[in-house]
């Protein structure tokens, strides 16, 4: 999947129709350890005309692999989820290298895409049709599913392993074929995936990888014979993505950005609140479309809740995410750290108050992209650092008295992925469940991520298009129905 260069720097390559192939442009771009700010491989910006030929040998691959049996294709994801539990440990080291998260956390990851393939391996059950055999006399009628085609994939640097699982598996096992643009800044997974997907046996051509940028992209996006999109990413880029694909005719599923809220109620256990919201902030070092970034705060528990927050905050360990007991490791990129830390300098100018600066942590002028945890209390809507999505370590409190004023605020916010409460009042969950605008809820759950076989995404801005991923929108997203009236 690679060559060495001089500096024995890896040179990535794009998978094509089975087999790994430069970029015909010669223009690349350094992959970092975010821990260590050491360039570890060189990825491809990979011009229109690789993106073409991926799409061809994806639309050559097309016909013989929607004719192979729905089982055959089933076996083969059987094949591939064994070949993944088999390499668990060397994918998550992976995930830790290029990304930066704990390995523990990447381990969990891995665990994540396996479920979406072992979901996909049910592809018999899945794609089955459904049928009346009387809508009137002598006459019946039957809906089958077929596949749609060339599916696109766009995906972010968060989730090296499991959102491209979210897409491929699903896509490939309902009969399409796959072009996957994984991000710039995390590709070295998406590669290794195709090896084991050829392991596995996946005819070539069925799954193939384009690595770059926006060129890439926009071909995806414009090409004739792709149809349909799975964008996973920020939001102003789901938005265009959405736009884009759409006006060329495709279905897209675009998920965005997220702002998500936790209101903690005056009954809640707070020393649960404490360790689910300190895990869904700070883990992944807040890089996460589920961390929590802000709390609400409601009634006289604020106190104790600011100071048990800012404690448990103030005691993670801070690394890389290959040492054992590493919890928060580096934040992407070098400008992610500076942008943070100009969200940090707002927030003390609007007036929030700084309970702990991750700024200060010893780690922070380290040669790694390290901040430690920060959290402000006092902060409210209409400050940036409660308006934008800040995607790293930062955490805000904002203070209410009533559970209407908490989701008032999170029903403000243009982001709806996940929202969470933390009570034992039913009244209060079911007044929260009722009123919450987010498509993800957690109750005394820090991060609801639904499993794969439930759909996963939000609303807002935090999604555009009309299936979400996974579960059996998903199977809808890749699929297209027939509907057949007979008389026999
Ligand atoms: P990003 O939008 O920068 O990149 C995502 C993909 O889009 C990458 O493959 C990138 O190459 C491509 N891209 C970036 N800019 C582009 C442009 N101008 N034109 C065309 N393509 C472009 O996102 P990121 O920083 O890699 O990922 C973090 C974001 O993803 C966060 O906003 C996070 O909330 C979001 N995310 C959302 C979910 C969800 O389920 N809603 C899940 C994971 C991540």
């Amino acid at each position: 999947m690679t060559d060495q260069v001089q500096d024995q720097v890896q040179q990535l390559h794009n998978y094509v129709g089975g087999r790994w192939v430069p970029s015909n442009g010669g223009r690349s771009e350094p992959v970092y350890n975010p821990a260590t700010g050491e360039e570890i491989a060189r990825v491809p910006l990979s011009t229109l005309d690789d993106l073409n030929r991926a799409v061809s040998s994806a639309a050559e691959a097309f016909p013989s692999w929607s004719g192979t049996p729905v089982p055959r294709r089933a076996r083969i994801m059987f094949k591939f989820q064994q070949l993944l539990t088999e390499h668990w440990e060397e994918l998550a080291r992976m995930i830790t290298l290029e990304n930066g998260k704990s390995y523990q956390e990447a381990y969990g990851e891995v665990l994540r895409g396996i479920e979406c393939v072992e979901f996909a391996a049910g592809a018999p059950t899945l794609l089955m049709g459904s049928n009346l055999p009387d809508i009137a006399s002598g006459l019946e009628s039957a809906m089958y599913r077929y596949p749609i085609g060339v599916v696109g994939g766009i995906t972010p640097f968060n989730f090296p392993m499991m959102v491209p699982s979210w897409m491929f598996p699903l896509a490939i096992v309902c009969g399409n074929t796959f072009v996957l643009k994984p991000s710039e800044r995390t590709p070295l997974l998406a590669n290794r995936l195709a090896e084991l997907l050829q392991e596995a046996g996946l005819p070539d051509g069925v799954f193939n990888i384009v690595h770059g940028a926006h060129d890439v992209v926009n071909g995806l996006l414009e090409h004739k014979d792709v149809k349909a999109i799975s964008f996973v990413g920020s939001q102003p880029v789901a938005e265009y993505v959405y736009k884009t694909a759409a006006a060329h005719g495709k279905r897209v599923q675009a998920l965005g950005g997220a702002k998500n809220h936790s209101i903690v109620m005056p009954d809640a256990d707070l020393k649960l609140a404490v360790k689910e919201i300190t895990s869904a902030a700070f883990g992944s070092a807040g890089e996460r479309c589920m961390a929590c970034s802000v709390v609400v705060a409601v009634g006289d528990i604020a106190d104790e809740l600011v100071s048990g927050l800012a404690e448990a905050a103030k005691n993670l360990p801070v690394g890389d995410g290959m040492e054992p007991d590493a919890f928060l490791g580096p934040v992407i990129r070098d400008a992610h750290k500076n942008r943070t830390i100009g969200y940090i300098e707002k927030g003390v100018q609007e007036g929030a108050q700084l309970v702990l600066d991750g700024r200060d942590h010893a780690l922070a002028n380290a040669e790694g992209y390290f901040l430690g945890p920060t959290i402000f209390d006092h902060a409210a809507p209409g400050m940036n650092i409660w308006t934008d999505e800040i995607f790293a370590p930062v955490l805000q409190v904002v203070r209410v008295n009533s559970l209407q004023e908490a989701v008032a605020i999170a029903n403000k916010s243009e982001f709806a992925n996940g929202a969470c409460i933390y009570t034992d009042s039913a009244k209060a969950i079911r007044e929260f469940r009722e009123s919450i605008d987010a498509g993800m809820l957690g109750v005394n759950v820090g991060v609801p991520a639904p499993m794969a076989f439930f759909p996963f995404s939000g609303y807002k801005k935090s999604f555009y298009g009309d299936l979400h991923a996974n579960g059996k929108d998903g199977v809808e997203f890749y699929t297209r129905k027939k509907m057949v009236v007979a008389r026999y």
